[in-house]
């Protein structure tokens, strides 16, 4: 309470923060509180792998503090953009530090010249575990750049983390109640080996760990063929990916679209306006589907 009266509330102009997606943006909000104003560039329900930054996210980096990105590769335009807006500030790179997964090989006969092979995969928020470390580097860049703030966002860093712990408890106990045999899902783009291996299901995917590029017609007639054969029974559309491939598979392989994953950004619609809604929405999707 001491403090307010050494520095006014009034008087403080909150740290301006700029996250290259919606995940980004809302954990660095759970972590900013109220000494943030965090702008995300990349939407909701807006596919991150295929963004072109505009001459006003250019203006809305070059006045932020702290600049906040997945990393792993995943945002591949940053570079340039970071040139464009000349920003100085603190860049967190959220990832950092983890251990990442590789992408997977041509399991599916895709891809076989837009991968670069033992390339990271970036999509390591869907293992609560891992959200735990970009937590800690958040909390770490927003110190960086608002000393005064750093046990503020010490102590909502940790109560964050505690609510990611029991959300990975809480998940691992829906999967628990599937048969091994039965976890195996079909999805548009590969985004969710992190959770794969968190919770030991198998994930299968037309297109890549990136969007931007199209599945060949071998690949969609293996994946067919392979969705039959295992007789895969979960299959899902993206919140922002095309669906008309995952359509057009589940039609073909004689199986049901059995709902949405949110899988690179959130949504705007209830179910998934948080990190934590978002995957609880997911895990739920999922087993139930399984
Ligand atoms: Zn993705």
């Amino acid at each position: 309470m001491s403090s307010l009266l050494l520095s006014p509330l009034a008087a403080w102009a909150n740290l301006p923060v700029v996250a290259s997606f919606s995940i980004m943006a809302d954990i660095t909000r759970e972590v900013g509180g109220e000494r943030v104003s965090v702008v995300s560039l990349v939407g909701a329900d807006q596919d991150a792998h295929v963004f072109q930054p505009k001459p006003a996210d250019v203006k809305k980096l070059a006045e932020a503090k702290v600049f906040v990105v997945n990393g792993l590769g995943f945002e591949g335009w940053i570079n340039r953009l970071n040139k464009s807006a000349n920003f100085k500030g603190v860049t967190v790179t959220a990832a950092n530090g983890l251990k990442p997964l590789a992408v997977a090989e041509d399991e599916h006969g895709h891809d076989e010249h837009g991968h670069d092979h033992g390339r990271a995969d970036p999509h390591a928020w869907h293992n609560p575990q891992h959200v735990l470390r970009y937590v800690d580097n958040i909390a770490a860049g927003l110190s960086r750049a608002d000393a005064a703030g750093a046990s503020y966002y010490r102590e909502r860093a940790a109560a964050y983390k505690a609510r990611l712990q029991e959300l990975d408890s809480w998940a691992g106990k829906q999967f628990a109640a599937v048969p091994a045999a039965r976890r195996k899902v079909l999805t548009s783009h590969d985004a969710f080996a992190y959770l794969g291996q968190r919770y030991a299901i198998r994930f299968m995917a037309p297109q890549g760990v990136s969007t931007d590029a199209e599945a060949s017609a071998k690949s969609v007639a293996q994946l067919i063929r392979q969705v039959k054969k295992e007789q895969v029974k979960a299959v899902f559309i993206e919140n922002m990916s095309d669906r008309r491939l995952i359509d057009q598979l589940a039609k073909e392989a004689g199986v049901k679209v059995g709902g949405k994953l949110y899988s690179d950004a959130l949504s705007s619609q209830p179910g998934a306006r948080s990190y934590l809604e978002m995957f609880r929405s997911n895990v739920t999707a999922l087993s139930q589907s399984m």
